[in-house]
């Protein structure tokens, strides 16, 4: 069947390319954080460089969640439903996927990425939501990363094995696949089952996958109970636990083995997953963002001005140094004042004019140690009272992560306790939106994790499209992007497992003795630096680089 709508789409084969969420637009609930974010990177990219793409994802209906911060810094998570038919369109095709002996039926929505110039390409948004499902299956894709491993697995039956069937239903040839994160890697069991009849080279010939944490939890495991009674008898067990590991049915190691191009996010990262999965070749494709969605538009106008094709080719940036320093600035403080007004809107927090903004935003969790900063308070204060300084963060606990909750009610009572010598607020609810005024309008971009857990990161990325210099542990992408004093600063050096107390140390002591000084004395060469994070990093850590690097070494491979 072909449809209307996808009439120019069907003409050239495609890369397909599967990801549980992909963010389309800040205000579309389908994405919960990094992950989605670089995969609507990726999707925008291939659009503006008009590659032959479709991505496939699911609909997530009542997206992942709204976040309230109460008085007391608890986060309480409200649904965030949206409706398809706003934004997409509905498409003529459905397929069933059976699950736990139903058919389960799914239909797809169209949505339409258009790019810079005439490329756009097709998204899918696989639905379960239909009348000839049960109650139950009805809402296998309503909550993105909600529920429990039954609920879970679900998804991914209809992400993997639906997602094939129904690009083959709309009449796509697929010459690629690529699993963006393991939660695809269903797809590969339908290749399996239809075409390559268990043999397992012709998957791995159109197979390529990306992993992006060296973190245990993100790496999805199923008992094979659970697993048989769900796929039903299509599911040969024997092949299964050959693929996917003899214990339980790892997500990460079926990909593994069924895909012949296997990446890291970074190149510390790939070396991370290379010990973790011995035995597999891990390449290396560092990440980076999209550039005219992670530009301010103050930044924007100025590049116009200079590099007049800096959207489709942001290496022209890398001539930074022609603009004078004035006009970085002012177009910096342009991006500082709509993140001033976006703290007084959301926070009732009047920001200061002559402090430096320190800014700090990612998922609340563990290892990005968001508590780090607030080690030693009394430090802190004193570094503020020589250095005025201000605090904006934000950031989402996953609903089941207590600790990273208990990390957001702490940082709120720290800047509490704060208030008397350093501004601060906590934006609640981070999403595209506030992510692109927080990287732009900081002065300074804090990054903290516990290396090696930080596969890549992308938010320092976002900030160097808009000349803001990170200050941060080298970890994941900064272990390449970082040129002291150039693009920005380092807590710690390379390959050394520093105890928390002593990251703290150095991190108040590069702040306090190099930061500040530099902002607050000398001007023209902090903008030395914010050219310097623009010319060697913005260049570099962009989405379209990234793209092309999987389309010439993953995607045209033979
Ligand atoms: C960019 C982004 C992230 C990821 O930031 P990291 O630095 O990789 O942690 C998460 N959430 C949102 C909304 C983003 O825009």
């Amino acid at each position: 069947m072909q449809s209307l709508e996808l009439k120019e789409d069907l003409h050239t084969p495609r890369v397909a390319y599967f990801s549980m969420e992909i963010a389309l637009d800040s205000q579309l609930p389908t994405y919960s954080g990094g992950l989605g974010v670089l995969a609507g990177d990726m999707m925008r990219s291939a659009a503006d460089l008009a590659l032959p793409v479709v991505g496939v994802t699911l609909v997530s209906r009542a997206g992942y969640f709204r976040q309230e911060i109460t008085e007391g810094g608890r986060q309480v998570e409200h649904p965030s439903p949206w409706n398809p038919a706003q934004h997409a369109h509905a498409l003529p095709a459905k397929v069933a996927v059976s699950i736990d002996g139903r058919d389960v039926w799914i239909m797809a929505w169209l949505y339409r990425l258009q790019g810079e110039g005439d490329g756009r390409i097709p998204v899918l948004l696989l639905d379960a939501d239909l009348p000839e499902n049960s109650e139950e299956d009805r809402r296998i894709t309503h909550f993105l990363y909600g529920g429990d491993p039954e609920y879970r697995l679900k998804q991914e039956i209809v992400l993997g094995i639906g997602g094939v069937r129904m690009l083959r239903a709309l009449g796509f040839t697929v010459s690629r696949y690529h699993l963006n994160e393991g939660h695809a890697a269903l797809l590969c069991l339908e290749l399996l089952r239809s075409g390559a009849h268990g043999s397992t080279a012709p998957v791995r010939a159109q197979c390529a996958f990306t992993t992006h944490t060296p973190v245990e939890a993100g790496h999805d495991k199923f008992p094979y109970e659970l697993l048989r009674r769900l796929l039903g008898p299509d599911a040969d067990t024997e092949l299964l636990r050959r693929l996917g590991g003899e214990q339980h049915f790892n997500m990460t190691q079926f990909a593994l083995n069924l895909s012949g191009y296997v990446n890291g996010v970074a190149k510390s990262h790939a070396e991370v997953s290379r010990r973790m999965f011995p035995g597999f070749r891990v390449h290396a494709i560092s990440n980076g963002v999209h550039p005219r969605t992670w530009t301010s538009p103050a930044f924007r106008q100025l590049y116009d001005r200079h590099f007049p094709d800096w959207k489709l080719e942001p290496e022209a940036l890398m001539r930074i140094g022609l603009v004078d320093a004035e006009s970085i600035w002012a177009a910096h403080e342009q991006a500082r004042h709509a993140l001033f007004a976006l703290v007084r809107e959301r926070c009732g927090v009047s920001l200061q004019e002559g402090a430096l903004t320190l800014c700090f935003a990612r998922r609340m969790t563990g290892y990005k140690r968001p508590d780090l900063l607030f080690t030693d308070l009394a430090r802190l204060r004193s570094i503020a009272r020589r250095y005025p300084l201000q605090l904006v963060i934000a950031g989402k606990a996953h609903p089941r992560d207590t600790d990273g909750k208990r990390l957001i009610e702490m940082v709120h009572a720290c800047l509490g306790d704060l208030r008397e010598d350093i501004r601060g607020a906590f934006i609640p609810d981070y999403t595209m939106e506030i992510a692109g005024l927080m990287t732009a309008g900081a002065d300074v971009w804090l990054n903290t994790p516990l290396p090696p857990l930080e596969a890549s990161g992308t938010s320092g990325m976002k900030a160097a499209f808009n000349g803001v210099p990170s200050l941060s542990v080298l970890d994941g992408w900064w272990m390449e992007g970082c040129i002291e004093g150039v693009t920005g600063w380092a807590i710690g050096t390379e390959n050394e497992v520093a105890a928390p107390q002593e990251h703290a140390r150095l991190l108040y002591e590069k702040l306090g003795d190099v930061v500040l000084p530099l902002f607050f004395h000398d001007r023209a060469g902090w903008v030395e630096v914010m050219k310097g994070t623009i010319g060697h990093n913005a260049v570099l850590f962009n989405s379209h680089r990234t793209m092309r690097r999987y389309a010439a070494e993953a995607y045209l491979r033979s």
